[in-house]
């Protein structure tokens, strides 16, 4: 790669394009004859606003995003929506549905508790996080104000392979670790949310995007302003500063999306080729093996061990050292992880199968 760059494996803040990063270099002194750089403006100027419209007028394009959504433009990451959820939607009953599938949703469960009552419909937690529950396992309560899911478990490495029917309840997903990695029926969700450092843009910026008829201007006494939907929609996400430069790298992440591979769809096919790579070489090897059933593997987050745990250091120390960084799995896991997201090309995960393979070899 140029620039002396590795392929990184870091599953957050991770890979940005090449493009796009080379982009942000050339725009960087003095974007469009403005003068200044994006990180310098005022964010009511028209330069500006230029850069925010345009931005949520691309991701609406890409994610097919209906008239009837609204889209937000946040900070504080996916964990301030843990509260905000509550804060929003925690209205009417006062009690939710969580589905624990890894640890974000955990998290988001135990903050969502301070608001109001949480009903565990599901958990997966005494398999250790290894698949998703099925539809017929959830112990859905039809009066609850909604249910909450996290699609991509980033650091256990599994994903929903299906989108859970939940009747007339709203479904709140948390996409940090998959949104733009593959085409999502936004219609089937009441309300998305995503940390963008994951596969959108620098973190610092998080997405929303939530069905008008749930911002009924109704939220809990608590609700900071900042943090009422309603009024961030009424604002355009422009309460206060918003977090400027990550929304202008997210615009730059969108159109490389769009033009550069040609949308989600395309998108898909590139990432189904690079965790198949991936999932097929460990399911043949007599070392490595993947921590997640089949069937709920995650294609951007691959989890896999050998189950000798000095072994599992050898190897992410041999593979930093061959410009493979952050193989190492969560600190809550062990093992490795591999976080393949859209940004990282494909020959990254070539190297890093073939290293695998002489690793084997090398060691057995
Ligand atoms: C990274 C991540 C989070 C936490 O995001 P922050 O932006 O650090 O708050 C939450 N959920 C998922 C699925 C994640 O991948």
């Amino acid at each position: 790669m140029a620039f002396d760059r590795i392929f990184n494996f870091s599953a957050g803040p991770s890979m940005l394009p090449e493009e796009v990063l080379l982009k942000a270099r050339d725009e960087m002194l003095n974007y469009q004859g403005s003068g200044m750089s994006v990180m310098e403006m005022s964010h009511r100027s028209k330069v500006y606003d230029k850069i925010i419209v345009d931005t949520q007028a691309i991701l609406r394009e890409v994610m097919n995003i209906p008239d009837n959504y609204k889209v937000l433009f946040y900070q504080g990451g996916a964990t301030l929506q843990f509260a905000a959820i509550p804060m929003n939607l925690m209205t009417k009953n006062h009690k939710a549905d969580y589905i624990l599938t890894g640890n974000f949703s955990r998290a988001a469960a135990k903050e969502a508790k301070k608001y109001g009552e949480v009903n565990i419909a599901a958990s997966t937690e005494a398999d250790n996080f290894d698949h998703i529950p099925q539809q017929d396992e959830l112990k859905l309560d039809p009066e609850a104000d909604y249910v909450h899911i996290c699609f991509n478990n980033t650091i256990y490495g599994s994903k929903w392979n299906y989108i859970p029917d939940t009747g007339k309840v709203p479904l709140v997903a948390d996409l940090s670790s998959c949104i733009l990695s593959e085409p999502f029926d936004v219609t089937k969700f009441d309300m998305i949310y995503a940390g963008a450092q994951k596969n959108m843009a620098p973190a610092g910026l998080t997405i929303v995007i939530i069905k008008e008829d749930l911002l009924d201007g109704n939220v809990l006494p608590c609700t900071p302003v900042l943090m009422n939907y309603k009024t961030m929609a009424e604002k355009d996400s422009m309460y206060n500063t918003p977090p400027c430069y990550s929304i202008y790298v997210c615009k730059l992440v969108l159109e490389w999306l769009r033009d550069t591979i040609g949308g989600t769809e395309k998108m898909m096919e590139i990432n189904k080729k690079k965790a198949e790579m991936l999932y097929n070489y460990l399911d043949s090897s007599k070392m490595f093996h993947a921590t997640v059933k089949k069937g709920s593997r995650s294609m951007m987050n691959v989890t896999f061990r050998t189950g000798n745990d000095e072994l599992d250091a050898k190897f992410v120390k041999e593979t930093a050292a061959a410009g493979m960084s952050n193989l190492k799995g969560h600190r809550l896991v062990g093992g490795m992880r591999a976080s393949i997201y859209n940004a990282m090309p494909i020959e990254g995960v070539e190297k890093l199968v073939k290293f695998m393979a002489d690793f084997e070899k090398a060691n057995s």
